[in-house]
């Protein structure tokens, strides 16, 4: 796959510079934009493959920019926010965002990031020629025969088990939020619905993650959600 083509919304200049230059010293193609009105023009008119989307913009919150991206496209939106607060990345999460990264960050974090969503559009790309199968390591999900496989062995799952794996397969490398995955399992997301997530996914986990190799497959944001991870090659 060639290199993405990343649009930057930042009105930080010092940020901005910072990020334009390690995507230049990366041969990474970019756009700019300034503020909300020329990020939802420079998306729609060169439909890049990543946003990276500072929250805080001069005219517009990045959230209504999100709203509004995702009525036409599911490309991967990163949000940049020096807010740390748990419940500004939830929201962003929520309206579509796949990922975040709080101000101050690190070019390595940015890069880091960067790669995450890389292999999110590769995945996507194959799934497209592979419908009926997911693959992502060790871990291989039959759709249409309902079955999940580690190391070619079936997996032994409860149906919310197999159903958040799924979940959590067709989002690989998105951050899912608690409220997001809970209203997908069981329609409702109470906090009764997210403790018993906690166990659901302490019991896949069980069965999914190789003993000594803690995580592998599936994330955990503390206090916001979940993520599948792209796994490279077997242990
Ligand atoms: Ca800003």
């Amino acid at each position: 796959m060639n290199k993405m083509k990343i649009l930057v919304v930042e009105d930080d200049i010092s940020v901005k510079n910072l990020i334009l230059t390690t995507l230049k010293a990366h041969d990474y193609q970019y756009l700019y934009a300034q503020n909300g009105k020329e990020a939802i023009m420079e998306a729609s008119s060169h439909n890049p493959d990543v946003i990276l989307l500072d929250l805080g913009l001069p005219d517009m919150d990045g959230i209504e920019i999100i709203r509004k991206v995702r009525t036409w496209s599911n490309m991967p939106i990163i949000v940049i926010s020096a807010r740390s607060e748990d419940s500004d990345k939830i929201e962003a999460l929520d309206a579509g965002a796949d990922d975040y990264l709080t101000k101050p960050f690190s070019i390595e974090e940015l890069l880091a990031r960067l790669r995450v969503v890389q292999r999110r559009l590769s995945v996507v790309q194959s799934a497209r020629e592979e419908m009926s199968f997911f693959t992502n390591g060790d871990l291989r999900i039959d759709y249409a025969a309902g079955v999940a496989y580690l190391k070619k062995e079936p997996l032994h799952l409860t149906p919310i088990e197999y159903k958040l794996l799924c979940l959590l397969a067709r989002n690989m490398g998105k951050v899912l939020t608690h409220k997001y995955i809970t209203q997908e399992i069981w329609g409702t997301s109470w906090e009764t619905d997210i403790a018993s997530l906690r166990v659901f996914m302490a019991t896949l986990r069980r069965k999914i993650e190789p003993k000594g190799s803690k995580n592998r497959y599936i994330q955990t944001h503390i206090g916001v959600g979940y993520r599948m991870m792209k796994v490279d090659c077997d242990l």
